[in-house]
């Protein structure tokens, strides 16, 4: 769970955010048109930075032009608003959440006004990260949609409920989370994570095309470059996955989740120290101590 601060930016003002609702009757909730975003943000030596901000925003802006929202604001106008939450949230460390949704009253299946409203909040997470390897469900049957019905690159709320509905599946069978497969039934990603595995030393993730571009993802495949790990984006079958030596989880929230058991096989003595040296390195260039990765760091301070 994550605390809204008490303000956020709504379409180029900082208001009360209990000032900002949607109506019952609005498109975004109704057909679930809304598109997000969450970056992060976290302690540094030059103070507070926003993480990887820039490539949040270009996501967030991509989400909105696959659905068909018209946004007022661009990506400089976008940072400026994450960089006004962070500094009036004051902690150092928190979350971002960009949205874009249609507010217009619309029972028909394409709104009328496709003016959207954009809101930026800062959110602080209320519960403490969790220290304990995850337990994950795979289903043969909890697919995600094919990339040509619902674009996996666009984070709208109408997605994630398919999503949900397997994560009730796995909690209620005694595991934490799940994680689905694409349309043909190779290993596809989280509700809200990408999936990394490792066998035999060489790190493994699916293959863009068939899931969310994660910046996490990205940031991980990146950090193994550095540390000279084998590695390999490619398409997954289901029984590599439930074989591999280690697995975890990736996603702006966690930001890198160990996992202890896939289909109830435990992956003995996890995290693994491949995962250990991968969360580590990580996040240390988070909190701006990595020189090679210091671009990805943007400091909320006044300049
Ligand atoms: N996949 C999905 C479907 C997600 O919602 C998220 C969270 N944004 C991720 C993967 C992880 O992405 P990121 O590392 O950018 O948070």
């Amino acid at each position: 769970m994550a605390l809204t601060a008490p303000l956020l930016w709504l379409d180029g003002a900082m208001v009360p955010s209990a000032d900002a609702k949607i109506p019952l009757m609005a498109h975004a909730p109704q057909r679930g048109s809304l598109v997000f975003d969450v970056g992060s943000f976290h302690a540094t030596d030059r103070g507070v930075a926003l993480f990887r901000v820039r490539e949040h925003v270009a996501r967030f802006l991509r989400s909105a032009r696959i659905v068909g929202l018209e946004l007022a604001y661009d990506e400089d106008a976008l940072v400026r608003a994450a960089v006004d939450v962070t500094r009036a949230a004051q902690k150092d460390e928190g979350l971002v959440r960009w949205s874009a949704f249609f507010e217009a009253s619309e029972p028909d299946l394409l709104p009328r006004s496709a003016k959207a409203r954009v809101a930026v909040a800062a959110q602080i997470p209320q519960d403490p990260p969790r220290t304990t390897p995850m337990r994950i469900a795979i289903f043969d049957d909890a697919r995600k949609a094919a990339p040509d019905a619902l674009s996996p690159e666009a984070k709208a709320a109408a997605a994630y409920l398919g999503p949900m509905m397997a994560r009730r599946r796995a909690v209620a069978r005694g595991d934490d989370d799940v994680v689905l497969l694409d349309h043909e039934g190779n290993v596809a990603e989280a509700p809200i994570a990408n999936v990394f595995f490792v066998s035999k030393g060489v790190l493994r993730t699916p293959a863009l095309g068939k899931i969310l571009p994660g910046i996490t993802r990205d940031a991980v495949l990146a950090v193994a470059t550095a540390e000279g790990i084998p590695l390999r984006e490619e398409t997954i079958p289901l029984a590599d996955a439930t074989s591999a030596d280690e697995a975890f989880l990736t996603a702006t929230s966690f930001p890198l989740a160990p996992i202890g058991a896939v289909n109830g096989r435990t992956l003995e003595g996890a995290p693994g120290p491949i995962t250990k040296r991968l969360s580590e390195r990580l996040a240390r260039a988070q909190h701006g101590r990595e020189e090679m990765f210091a671009s990805w760091c943007t400091p909320i301070a006044n300049g």
